[in-house]
């Protein structure tokens, strides 16, 4: 599966540099989210307009906070983030618990 990165107005702040991850469970190793990381650093928050797959995790920045769930692992159940408005830039994400995610990363592309 081919995934387009995002461009837009968040990205151009954090530079050209896009990295899309694969994240998968600590606890269990299932495959949680297809990942677009902008800018360097540390994965701390996952952005809902950032989030390319599965389904279920998708375009949750169009819905009100109070409807998104908790993310957690659909196997083990471990929670690994709650969702949550990153004040700097009023954009919803999900602030992940310390080490809840493994991230591999799945293509490099600049631009
Ligand atoms: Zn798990």
């Amino acid at each position: 599966m081919y995934f387009e990165f995002k461009k837009d107005e968040y990205k151009s702040a954090r530079g050209t540099y896009s990295r899309l991850l694969n994240l998968f469970c600590r606890v269990c190793g299932e495959k949680i989210l297809v990942y677009q990381k902008d800018g360097p650093g540390n994965l701390r928050r996952l952005y809902f307009d950032r989030i390319f797959s599965p389904k279920k995790w998708t375009n949750l920045e169009s819905k009100p906070l109070n409807a998104v769930q908790i993310l957690s692992c659909p196997k083990c159940k471990e929670d690994i983030g709650t969702p949550y408005i990153y004040k700097k830039e009023n954009r919803k994400a999900f602030q992940i618990y310390q080490d809840a995610l493994i991230k591999k990363i799945r293509k490099l592309k600049v631009g």
